[in-house]
């Protein structure tokens, strides 16, 4: 079996940090059509696929969007949150402070305004103690980047340990037998461009298998994109058999459930780590935190997410095993064909 590495290295080119996904969906939306997909793109981004006849299809899943690194901070600080209501917010869904207003509880709103000040005030506020801006201050500006800035000079904030000196431009690729490493001032973003190579192939080598692929915005920032795309498109899922969401570090693991909830049965979990083994990876079964997964779970009945190949992800070290990606390339193809 022989997979396409250039493809998976022009993908790991390109910067497609949360809400810069328009980088790399015009390739993967071609390769989609060129492999015989039905394509469409929702309204804030998801790329949703669907190829072939059956009456239940197998469901790959990955996430468009990488860490946005030089932003760093924002997302530490608000993947604590774990509310994508949030960042809904932020991304414009909502219409106005009020619609939001209107929809959250008090309580809620105490989260996303950090204080109970804020939320009555809907201020923001600057925490020169704990070097921490709270989201209100970032809205109030506009962006990020004017927030941080302002935070900086008026506030004597910190962000130093966050400022990239490296150009993005020089960004390049090595690649020492099979061990693909970015050269920083990025990440190199195998989170989760490695997820979007491996469907892609599998949807490539398994040529005639029927089969829904969804590719999802924003994940990195709170799971937005999957959120988005259930809430407006929940009967997209009702043939969907299973879904395998391929978004782990390293390359042997079989995640059953999320910060302690299952999100499929003994069986499923089985009959997918022996097609792994077979292929000779020695499956680990664990468990898993937050990715789109989470939300897949709710609404489809056998729902796992599976090692990508990415090793050290979020930071300037990560690196991407092509071994591994082959492998997992292979265990993702054997296992869709025992299921037919
Ligand atoms: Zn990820």
């Amino acid at each position: 079996m022989k997979i396409r590495k250039n493809l998976l290295i022009d993908l790991l080119m390109k910067d497609n940090y949360s809400g810069n996904e328009g980088v790399i969906s015009p390739m993967i939306i071609e390769e989609l059509t060129k492999l015989g997909f039905e394509v469409s793109m929702d309204d804030i981004g998801n790329i949703s696929a669907i190829r072939g006849k059956a009456e239940r299809y197998p469901l790959l899943n990955a996430h468009l969007d990488q860490v946005d690194y030089s932003n760093n901070w924002i997302s530490t600080y608000y993947s604590g949150k774990n509310s994508s209501d949030y960042l809904a917010y932020d991304k414009g869904l909502y219409e106005s402070i009020e619609d939001f207003v209107d929809y959250m509880t008090k309580e809620e709103l105490e989260e996303y305004f950090d204080c109970t000040n804020c939320s009555s005030t809907y201020k923001g506020c600057v925490d020169s103690v704990n070097n921490k801006i709270c989201n209100r201050f970032i809205l109030k500006f506009g962006d990020y980047a004017k927030a941080k800035k302002i935070a900086q000079n008026e506030y004597g904030l910190d962000f130093t340990m966050f400022d990239k000196t490296k150009n993005k431009e020089e960004f390049h690729i090595t690649d020492v037998n099979g061990k693909l490493q970015g050269s920083g001032g990025r990440v190199l973003g195998g989170d989760d461009k490695c997820g979007i190579f491996i469907a892609l192939e599998v949807a490539r080598l398994n040529r005639k298998q029927p089969m829904k692929i969804l590719f999802t915005v924003s994940e990195e920032i709170g799971c937005v994109g999957i959120s988005h795309f259930i809430k407006f498109n929940k009967e997209w899922f009702d043939d969907v058999a299973y879904s395998i969401t391929i978004d782990r570090k390293s390359g042997d693991n079989l995640l059953w459930s999320q910060c302690g909830t299952r999100s499929c049965s003994d069986g499923f979990a089985s009959r997918m780590a022996l097609a792994g083994i077979k292929c000779g990876i020695p499956i680990k079964v664990q468990d898993g935190s937050i990715a789109d997964v989470v939300e897949i779970r709710d609404i489809v009945d056998e729902a796992v997410n599976i090692s990508a190949g990415y090793y050290d992800p979020h930071s300037e070290d990560e690196y991407v095993l092509v071994s591994d990606v082959k492998k997992i390339i292979q265990w993702v193809r054997t296992f869709l064909k025992e299921e037919m």
